[in-house]
């Protein structure tokens, strides 16, 4: 039996997030999970993040949420 894989799964509310005005979470992910443009921010490279939750507490709209699920593709 192949063994499942955890996947991260980061949720960025565009709706309320005040995009790249803020960039807080971009500041501090030290993984570089996320990208900011002109036009706001995204998670870009989610399989980076390692779960210390900085953007989480810095977050001022409560715009994130990251949970773990299992990826039982194979
Ligand atoms: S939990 Fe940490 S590593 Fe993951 S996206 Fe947030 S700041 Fe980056
Ligand atoms: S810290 Fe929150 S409000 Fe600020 S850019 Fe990131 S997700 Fe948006």
């Amino acid at each position: 039996m192949i063994g499942n894989r955890y996947m991260i799964n980061i949720t960025l509310d565009q709706k309320i997030c005040i995009g790249s005005k803020c960039s807080k979470c971009a500041y501090v992910c030290p993984n570089n999970v996320f990208t900011t443009r002109d036009d706001g921010v995204t998670v870009t490279s989610p399989l980076y993040c390692k779960m210390c939750n900085e953007c989480l507490e810095i977050c001022p709209k409560t715009a994130l949420m990251i949970n773990i699920g299992k990826d039982e593709a194979e």
